[in-house]
């Protein structure tokens, strides 16, 4: 449809052409055999075509110490094609000075689209991604159209551009223009673009560069760059001719989405302001009125940018499918790149907070505990690099997910970035698709890392756990159920502890036994639980009545021991007749008179260890027992 339009359009010969001797050397320029002496020779014939060619040749090629002094000398520079696009670009602003189309204001048409041109150059120059030459023909063809339709129906389009003004949108205008005339200033443009044989990125950059979000371009590509770089170009020199309040906003957003491509808001405000200066010298060399336009800084400083302003950028956003949701950190000294990077992973769900360079963010870590941090490279203060070692260097933040951004400038030196303990690196401008996939990689071992950090805290539990109920168990093991005094195992360790001390240090030692009289006769008169609360009354005295370092256990049966520490014979014996006493007085159960006798054994140079104590202590027991029980013997 658009295409048979176009057709139609050029068969009546209604559409803008260069003709003439432009026209000739246009078609020379298709022949394939065609030499630069016959370019040179036809371009030559045109005196005035000659002198502004040249005049442009040297404003483009500024960068070449060398001036290009003749049409051979342009055409050797520049090449065939960028030539016959500049003669076919001087024909087209030459012819078409002005016009039928009333409403159509032709002057301030090659105004816009030359100050397009000068920016779609400007802002490709120095980057890798296509000739600012070519740039700058693109940008000054880039809204042929709209002089196309002008051209074809002087009165019809001056109707609705009447129209389109009074509502003021640009979609207004496209959708009366595809009524009217069955296609719009964009899709004529491109179908002239093609015609005069420009490559098919350029007429696709045409196409949509009022709208770049309808081409289906992947992002980050040369002809995406082309298009966008265009579509910049493009709202650069609306908001330039715009009034002043809506100026403000056109630029506010212009920073965003030139910090999308990759232009920082201070080199773009810097291109700007070189692109309006260009734009007002060139104007002479075309014989095209400019206007004065404030310096950009002054522009921003009076309307920075703001969170809100970016939602409208229509940036693209990362894919939530695989989305955990993250805690990031970005560092960026750069505010319009820090408002991009924010939005596209805001979008995607992620936590974002924010900070202007590596000592800012150090402050930031311990109350924000980012999971990822993303930190450009070159910042005041603190670099990404020096950044990433300060935190490496902390054993707290080793385990954070570091990327760090690097310029395409930059990209040899990839190594610093992973020897400064980096996870990963991403390039600028910062491809959506790329950003998504390396997060869907740290999404996954952050998560891992969180559950490893769960199980961890589970096994510390549960090694807690078991450790207290080893402690449990041990002590249950060295207790005696019934009267929970220590039980024979206990004894017999600490008084081997003891007797080795006591052997180091010199220091006496002594233990007794201590046996209940005529136990069996509780037992048979009373029966077993009786005696077994006798057993417990008795441990109790026995400890309660011992000093509070000596050791009471249960011995077995109905036998206690008591081992002593620094007692000699003469104290340990007291001690025992103080037990004795104390259980001979006790108001035992059902008052029942319970007896116990000891046997006292100490520490003494013929006892060689602590078994032959506890047999001296056993033989003295004995004795006691035959003394008559109710008594203590001792050394
Ligand atoms: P002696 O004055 O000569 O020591 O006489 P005895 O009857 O106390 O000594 P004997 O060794 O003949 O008897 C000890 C009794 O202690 C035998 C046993 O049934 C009883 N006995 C040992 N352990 C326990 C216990 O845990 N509970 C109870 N109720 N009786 C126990
Ligand atoms: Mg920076
Ligand atoms: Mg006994
Ligand atoms: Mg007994």
């Amino acid at each position: 449809m658009v295409n048979v339009k176009f057709e139609e359009l050029k068969a009546k010969d209604h559409l803008p052409s260069p003709k003439g001797m432009a026209l000739k050397i246009i078609q020379l320029t298709l022949k394939e055999d065609v030499t630069t002496q016959e370019i040179a020779h036809a371009i030559k014939t045109d005196p005035a075509l000659s002198g502004r060619l040249i005049k442009m040749a040297n404003v483009l090629m500024s960068y070449q110490t060398r001036p290009i002094v003749s049409i051979t000398d342009a055409v050797m520079s520049l090449g065939l094609s960028i030539v016959r696009n500049m003669v076919l670009s001087l024909s087209l602003v030459e012819g078409s000075r002005d016009g039928a189309c009333r409403k159509f204001d032709y002057q301030n048409f090659w105004s816009q689209s030359l100050l397009m041109a000068i920016a779609a150059k400007n802002f490709v120059e120095g980057r890798r991604m296509g000739a600012a030459e070519e740039m700058f023909i693109l940008g000054l063809l880039g809204q042929v159209g709209s002089l196309g339709l002008a051209t074809a129906y002087p009165q019809e389009y001056s109707l609705i551009l009447e129209k389109a003004q009074a509502v003021d949108t640009n979609t207004t205008l496209i959708d009366l223009e595809r009524t009217e005339f069955g296609l719009d200033h964009n899709q004529l443009s491109k179908e002239m673009l093609a015609d005069w044989g420009l490559p098919q990125v350029f007429q696709i950059a045409v196409l949509h560069h009022e709208n770049p979000a309808l081409s289906d371009l992947a992002e980050g590509n040369r002809s995406w760059h082309i298009l966008n770089t265009l579509h910049i170009a493009s709202y650069f020199s609306k908001a330039c001719l715009s009034h002043e309040r809506q100026r403000h906003k056109m630029v506010q957003k212009l920073i965003l989405s030139a910090a999308r491509l990759g232009l920082e808001a201070d080199v773009f405000t810097e291109l700007g302001d070189k692109t309006v200066q260009e734009w007002r010298e060139w104007s002479k060399l075309f014989g095209i009125h400019s206007t004065d336009i404030p310096l950009f800084k002054e522009i921003l400083q009076a309307a920075p940018p703001t969170e809100l302003e970016i939602f409208d950028i229509g940036t693209p956003g990362i894919s939530l499918e695989t989305c955990y949701a993250l805690r990031i950190l970005l560092v960026e000294d750069d505010y319009a790149t820090t408002l991009v990077l924010k939005l596209l992973l805001t979008k995607a769900g992620h936590t974002v907070t924010t900070a202007g360079d590596g000592v800012e963010a150090l402050s930031m870590l311990d109350k924000f505990m980012p999971q990822l941090i993303i930190t450009d490279w070159h910042m005041p203060k603190m670099n990404g690099i020096e950044f990433c070692k300060a935190l490496r260097y902390n054993e707290l933040w080793r385990n954070i997910h570091v990327f760090v951004m690097m310029t395409q400038e930059n990209s040899d030196r990839m190594e610093e970035i992973f020897e400064a303990g980096a996870s990963d690196y991403l390039t600028k401008p910062v491809n959506s698709k790329v950003l998504g996939a390396r997060l869907c990689v740290t999404q996954r071992m952050v998560q891992l890392q969180e559950e490893l950090k769960v199980e961890h805290q589970q096994l510390r539990t549960i090694a807690a756990q078991l450790a207290a109920s080893n402690q449990r168990l041990q002590q249950m093991a060295l207790t005696d159920v019934l009267t929970e005094l220590p039980n024979r195992r206990h004894a017999n360790d600490y008084l081997e502890q003891q007797w080795a001390m006591a052997e180091r240090s010199g220091r006496p030692l002594s233990c007794m036994i201590v046996d209940v009289d005529f136990f069996k006769k509780v037992n048979d008169t009373y029966g077993h639980k009786v005696g077994d609360d006798v057993l417990k009354q008795v441990a109790q005295i026995l400890r309660s009545s011992a000093r509070k370092q000596d050791m009471v256990c249960r011995f077995g049966g109905e036998e206690f021991l008591v081992i002593c520490p620094d007692a000699q014979a003469e104290q340990a014996y007291q001690y025992a007749e103080r037990l004795r006493q104390n259980v001979a007085a006790g108001n035992t159960h059902l008052n029942l008179i319970v007896t116990i006798s000891v046997g006292v054994a100490s520490k003494a140079p013929t006892l060689l260890n602590a078994e032959m104590l506890l047999q001296l202590a056993d033989k003295h027991l004995f004795m006691a027992k035959e003394m008559g029980r109710n008594c203590t013997v001792g050394n």
